[in-house]
């Protein structure tokens, strides 16, 4: 991929990382997606087009509201730089359409709810119905072999998770026991429970080391999406060799 089109695909992931801000913020807050136009949700003055630019407008005006002055969150920008940098990523590791399609939207799946998790703790049913049912027409257009492992990878981690959710009273979340079953049907078994492992170990790692240096208190909720995602595009990056690795050297 030449200079030019990685910076083309980044812009063009800024874009939609600013897409899936709005998406799960005004999911949130139960507003329609489409109407109206982008406002400040303090003052509600509509935001000018020159000012929607991802990443540049925030420095540009220094996180704050140009009418009412008030400090816009950190997350709009990052969310923004993250999802440039995740289908820079895509475009870089994989070459044929099905492989891309299927990152793309993993990382817009994963990328809405860490947005709505992180500003509410929550992962509303409507993100997870949406992206089911289109994950399982992608599925019917694009089947797996065997057709069966994304029924079978969503019902295992489905009861697998109800389970020790159930067991650990609430240890994790149900939004978080169906963002898995949902990435199953589009990843497959294999992958979605190397997901999984990968998601408990960055969570493990991170929250240790927040924990030592005191941004975290011990005991308090975190919000697991963004571990997920990173245990789940983790996966779909590298799960394939990682269970090479484990055949060669485990089994
Ligand atoms: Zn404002």
């Amino acid at each position: 991929m030449t200079t030019i089109t990685s910076i083309y695909v980044t812009v063009i992931g800024t874009i939609f990382g600013s897409f899936f801000n709005v998406v799960g913020y005004r999911i949130v807050n139960n507003e329609s997606i489409i109407f109206p136009r982008s406002h400040c949700p303090y003052c509600g003055q509509n935001i000018r087009t020159l000012d929607l630019i991802p990443i540049f407008s925030y420095l540009f005006l220094k996180g704050r509201c140009r009418n009412c002055h008030c400090k816009i969150s950190p997350l709009s920008p990052i969310i923004e730089g993250l999802t440039g940098l995740m289908f820079l990523c895509a475009f870089l590791k994989f070459t044929n359409f099905h492989e891309l399609s299927t990152s793309l939207l993993l990382i817009s799946f994963v990328t809405i709810t860490i947005v709505t998790d992180l500003s509410t703790m929550l992962i509303p049913n409507k993100i997870i119905v949406s992206f089911f049912i289109i994950y399982s027409g992608y599925r019917i257009i694009f089947p797996m072999n065997p057709w069966w492992d994304p029924i079978l990878g969503c019902s295992l981690i489905f009861l697998l998770l109800a389970l020790i959710a159930f067991l650990s009273n609430g240890g994790i979340g149900g939004g978080d026991v169906k963002l898995f079953a949902v990435a199953g049907i589009l990843i497959g078994t294999k992958l979605v429970f190397i997901g999984l492992i990968l998601a408990l170990f960055s969570g493990t790692v991170i929250c240790t080391i927040a924990s030592m240096l005191k941004l975290i208190q011990r005991k308090q909720p975190i919000p697991f999406a963004p571990f997920i995602a990173i245990g789940m595009i983790a996966s779909l990056f590298w799960g394939d060799y990682l269970f090479g690795l484990y055949q060669k050297y485990i089994l």
